[in-house]
């Protein structure tokens, strides 16, 4: 039998870290076992859903390269089908009319809670007396005894009692289908064998089992795995930071690193961190995700991210950091080769972010100089090695890293003075901080024109410097 999993998110925003780390377990369960995943928006609730929540959806999907082999399936292109389901159990007793008022449930309610007892549905109409012709909704019969055993493959056994779920509603006064019954029909039509969601949804499983029962069907297995918790212990939520997987990508992390990330986020093989994709697809065992809840650690996220922009291909970080770029109102086409920065700034950057802000100056002037490093290498003492670099600069022929970094070190020996009272006010002068790749690479892929241009004006800050003291 082909496994088939699915991912069945509810398009009401962006589609979050806790909603990818699922999708991503129930695309591992499939790939692993050379299975299907399914994509399926679960779009019923209509004043919620929306469309810029399903292009999100499906961006984050693209973007984290999770790529599914069916859908996306829309619920709201199926109502026919869940009516056709409804009217079946209807006809066959297993569901019934209600017309129950809101006020009637409500002091129901009222008079269980003050019996302790647990809020219900006490089976009112269940006699079936409502006509069709009335306001009503449907409800499912629920069996009223026995009890409903689900053998989780993350949370182990766990045993529900039929008489503590109550005939809940699958079809409601305007016609609309409820979230188990779509998702059962679903689930059922589309062949799905494994079930992997949040355990926000374990209490709907018994619900969902008993009503694929009453359609003839062998449940699915289940796997519910635990939600991700903030640093201080409360379920992740905007108020600690980027939950949305598009932030990550604008904050500058790898889709790679946040997969990665995620893959560990309550499971483990050993004490390995760093899992490729096909190592995740052949380690990767959904019953050994850990049941305890996992907190997000951004330290971490950023461990892994330097770790995949260190060892990726500059290529394709390159085509990444673009819109970075971008972002900073740099066209990358109009300076060196954006693949020659990356292979330069590598080991340098934990976030696409950090590397287009600390390569910007390849492309345009900086805005002013870091002030401490100005402070420190731009004194009356640079001046005589700056002024002798700008003219060796000026006049050599070729301008490559190795004929460059030869220049620097000449210099240095004419003067008598260490390669770093020159190097580094050639940096800071062509750079504007103390920090940048080789000086030599720095210099080839800044460019003559604006090398020299950055020296007059570090020579003139020099000269407004010693003026003033
Ligand atoms: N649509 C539900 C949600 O986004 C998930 C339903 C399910 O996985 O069964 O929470």
């Amino acid at each position: 039998m082909t496994v088939k999993t699915r991912f069945a998110p509810s398009p009401t925003g962006y589609l979050h870290v806790g909603g990818a780390r699922t999708a991503l377990f129930s695309w591992l369960h499939a790939r692993k076992h050379g299975g299907k995943f399914v994509l399926r928006i679960e779009d019923t609730d209509l004043e919620r859903s929306t469309q810029a929540s399903i292009n999100a959806i499906l961006e984050g999907m693209t973007w984290l390269g999770l790529v599914y082999d069916e859908g996306p399936f829309y619920q709201t292109h199926r109502f026919d089908r869940y009516d056709e389901v409804i009217d079946d159990l209807l006809a066959r007793g297993l569901a019934y009319r209600c017309n129950c008022t809101k006020e009637r449930i409500e002091t129901l309610r009222e008079e269980q809670m003050q019996r302790k007892e647990k809020p219900r549905y006490d089976g009112h109409c269940r006699g079936g007396a409502v006509t069709a012709g009335e306001p009503h909704v449907i409800r499912f019969r629920n069996p009223p005894d026995g009890s409903v055993m689900v053998d989780d493959l993350v949370r182990g056994r766990v045993v529900f009692s039929n008489d503590e779920l109550d005939d809940l509603i699958i079809r409601r006064t305007d016609g609309s289908p409820t979230y188990n019954l779509t998702v059962v029909v679903d689930d059922l039509d589309m062949g799905i064998n494994i079930v992997i969601r949040g355990d926000d949804h374990l209490n709907n499983t018994p619900r969902q089992i008993n009503i694929l029962m009453a359609l003839g069907a062998e449940p699915p297995h289940y796997a519910h795995v635990p939600m991700i918790l903030g640093d201080d212990g409360s379920r992740l939520s905007k108020r600690h930071g980027a939950v949305s997987v598009m932030e990550y990508r604008n904050q500058g992390i790898l889709p790679e690193a946040l997969l990665n990330y995620l893959v560990r986020l309550g499971w483990s093989h050993g004490d390995q961190e760093i899992f490729s994709l096909d190592e995740m697809v052949e380690l990767f065992d959904i019953s050994n995700v850990n049941k305890a809840a996992s907190a997000f650690n951004n330290e971490k996220l950023l461990w892994l991210n330097q770790h995949y922009i260190k060892q990726d291909d500059p290529a394709r970080i390159a085509r990444l950091l673009s819109p970075h770029m971008g972002e900073l109102g740099i066209d990358p086409a109009s300076g060196p080769d954006l693949v020659a920065v990356v292979a330069a700034q590598q080991e340098r950057a934990r976030t696409l972010v950090e590397m287009a802000a600390i390569s910007a100056f390849f492309y345009q002037d900086y805005d002013d100089f870091e002030p401490a490093a100005a402070k420190k290498n731009l004194k009356a003492a640079a001046r005589e090695p700056l002024e002798h670099l700008r003219s060796a600069l000026a006049g050599i022929p070729e301008w490559e890293p190795e004929g460059l970094h030869q220049l620097v070190k000449d210099v240095a020996m004419q003067l008598d003075l260490k390669l770093g009272k020159v190097a580094q006010p050639l940096r800071v002068a062509v750079v504007g901080r103390a920090a940048s790749p080789g000086i030599d690479v720095t210099l080839h892929l800044v460019g003559r024109e604006a090398c020299l241009r950055r020296i007059d004006r570090a020579l003139e800050y020099i000269q407004e410097r010693t003026q003033e003291s």
